[in-house]
């Protein structure tokens, strides 16, 4: 963020942007944390599946996050946060503590699947992990396949495994930055079988599986694709 919109942010922001209280930290491993916040606000929002909320994590840099658990009555919404530590995000994640007050942009859309309610393959990254746990918990969609590419696969099998989610498969980046050919082929298989994809995490393995899934014969109408970050950028979206 410039100078300027800084500067403006500490002037407005504090007016424009609601707070909110966090309830409760917890290190559920070295690299994820889930945060749990609490404000009047999260008692009228209507949460849609898939909604982002956006937190001030310290000098107006805003990070997005997507809500994984909602408790209206109590006002509280559940985040689980990847620390992979290079970013304010990351950084605040680690040293966040209950008690401290956040500026927070939303809950609002993030994106939208489709009517239809064919099954979904999702594939994604830790980022999508709180995602996919909040359609599983939805009901309304069936998920025949999730692939997760993880830098630490033991690690991110134990959230999965805590969070109760099923037909999981967790696997290595690869070293060179591509989606692996495994990847590719158990989204493929899906794909062909009927299923909607739902592409989350980096953009640019986003974009291997899309140009892949097209040079395959698959409609792009029965892909949805959210980057949540991207190598050479920050703070995406
Ligand atoms: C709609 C939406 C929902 C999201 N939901 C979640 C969520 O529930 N949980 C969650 O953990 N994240 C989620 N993210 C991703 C998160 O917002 C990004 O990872 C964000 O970049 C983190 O901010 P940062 O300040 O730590 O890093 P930034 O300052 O944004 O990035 C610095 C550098 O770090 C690298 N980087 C960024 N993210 C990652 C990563 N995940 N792994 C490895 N390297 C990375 C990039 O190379 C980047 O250039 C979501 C993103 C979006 C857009």
């Amino acid at each position: 963020m410039s100078a300027l919109k800084r500067t403006l942010m500490s002037v407005i922001g504090d007016r424009l942007l609601d707070r909110v209280h966090v309830a409760e930290v917890n290190e559920v491993s070295e690299n994820f944390r889930f945060i749990d916040l609490e404000s009047e606000i999260f008692k009228s929002v209507s949460l849609q599946l898939g909604d982002k909320l956006q937190i001030n994590t310290g000098d107006w840099n805003f990070r997005t996050y997507t809500p994984v658990v909602v408790d209206r009555e109590n006002g509280r919404v559940g985040l689980l946060v990847f620390l992979h530590g290079r970013g304010p995000g990351s950084e605040w994640a680690k040293k966040v503590r209950s008690g401290d007050t956040l500026h927070v942009f939303g809950p609002r859309r993030s994106f939208r699947l489709s009517e239809s309610k064919a099954p979904l393959v999702i594939f994604g990254d830790e980022t999508g992990i709180a995602v996919t746990a909040s359609i599983q918990r939805r009901r309304d969609r069936p998920i025949t396949k999730i692939i997760f590419e993880a830098t630490d696969i033991t690690e991110v099998k134990t959230i999965v495994d805590d969070m109760r989610l099923d037909r999981v498969e967790v696997t290595a980046k690869a070293s060179d930055g591509n989606v692996t050919e495994a990847s590719i082929l158990s989204v493929l298989e899906c794909a062909r079988n009927g299923s909607h994809i739902l592409l989350t995490g980096r953009a640019e393995s986003i974009r291997q599986m899309r140009d892949r899934l097209r040079s395959e014969g698959i409609p792009m109408s029965r892909v949805t694709a959210k980057a949540y970050w991207a190598t050479s950028k920050q703070g995406l979206d």
